[in-house]
């Protein structure tokens, strides 16, 4: 199988350029059409001999994301991607905008076995790992599709990006180099929720990305009712690996917090919610759960969201209630996939 050509580094196209016996200056050249222009063929190499891009097209490949489905939010512009893989599997991307400009959410992988009992991504499993080309892809394709630079990325569609380590710390190296797309890593967040021996690794790795972790209960019983991985890694055991981020990094950890009604949303969860994450710099995000047609939680009420806020501010943590975006298009992760995968089209 050819190799995804936007997955490498300019130091390995350099070395397969010269391993193929052509001359070096030429991996600079090519570097610039795949990850400054986004090119999606060989062709438009316009100043690379014919010789070269026949050379490189029988070694390697664009692995593109197709655009199957497009939907527009009424509401506030909100764009929902569902992209076509090359091998017929499906993943979502969402651009959102902002005062600052473009952001993008970005999938990780084909599913994901992280099995959280309110979140769409879950149904059906795990299907594979996307690449670091892939990654890319999903970004290009909506930069080219909506004629903008899309300057925040978040690593918050469907996946769990620390299950795919090296492969979205490769599509973080490349999207941030300069000679590239040249994303500030501080407009980058990755999500996860909770394996810690990564949070460690990612720590040492010193990047400097913002990590937010899906906590959305205050104790171990309510989490690991709704959260599989809860049952692995304790959230003691989360939280000293948030510390150790903290600590290591200077970057305040985001917290994720979805108010489910009757199920984490009441004064006792938020004073030991705020009781736990006491003297840690950090914020937490509280997310009206949203709801997702096969689950049957609904939203916390209005009141509760804003008292829940209240006892956190109190105990000098602060939070915010999430502004929901694309309300109208089904916007949050795994929504689309999974009603594609129920109509089987
Ligand atoms: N696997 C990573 C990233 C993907 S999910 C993680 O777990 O963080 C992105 C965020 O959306 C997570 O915080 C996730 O818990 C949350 N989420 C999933 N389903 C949701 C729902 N129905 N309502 C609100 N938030 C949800």
């Amino acid at each position: 199988m050819r190799k995804d050509i936007r997955a490498l580094n300019f130091q390995e196209l350099s070395s397969e350029i010269v391993h193929m016996g052509f001359p070096k200056f030429r991996a600079k050249q090519i570097y610039f059409w795949v990850q400054k222009k986004c090119v999606s063929s060989f062709d438009e190499m316009t100043n690379i001999p014919d010789a070269l891009r026949a050379a490189l097209s029988e070694k390697f490949a664009f692995f593109d994301c197709k655009i199957n489905t497009k939907l527009l939010s009424k509401i506030d512009g909100t764009v929902k991607y569902l992209f076509e893989l090359y091998d017929g599997e499906y993943v979502e991307s969402v651009v959102m905008k902002y005062k600052y400009g473009y952001s993008i959410c970005v999938s990780s992988q084909v599913g994901c076995k992280m099995g959280c009992t309110f979140c769409a991504s879950a149904i059906g499993g795990f299907v594979r790992q996307l690449s670091a080309g892939e990654m890319l892809s999903e970004v290009f394709a909506a930069q080219r599709d909506l004629n903008v630079k899309i300057n925040h990325l978040v690593l918050m569609g469907t996946g769990e990006p620390l299950d795919n380590f090296e492969n979205v710390l490769r599509f973080i190296e490349l999207l941030t180099d300069e000679n590239g797309q040249n994303m500030s890593i501080r407009h980058i967040s990755l999500s996860t929720c909770g394996i810690v021996p990564k949070i460690y690794e990612l720590a040492d790795r010193k990047l400097g990305i913002t990590l937010s972790v899906s906590l959305h209960a205050p104790n171990n019983q309510i989490r690991s009712k709704s959260m599989p991985v809860n049952k692995k890694y304790s959230i003691d055991e989360l939280l000293r690996a948030c510390r150790y981020y903290e600590n290591t990094t200077g970057r305040r950890i985001s917290f994720e917090y979805a108010m489910i009604k009757g199920l984490n949303d009441s004064d006792e969860a938020a004073r030991e919610l705020a009781g736990r994450l006491k003297g840690t710099l950090c914020h937490v995000n509280l997310i009206p759960v949203n709801n997702v047609r096969e689950r049957n939680y609904e939203k916390s009420t209005k009141e509760r969201q804003m008292r829940f806020k209240a006892i956190l501010e109190e105990s000098g943590i602060t939070a915010t209630v999430r502004r929901t975006l694309g309300s109208d298009i089904n916007a949050s992760c795994g929504q689309l996939r999974a009603s594609k995968r129920k109509t089987g089209d």
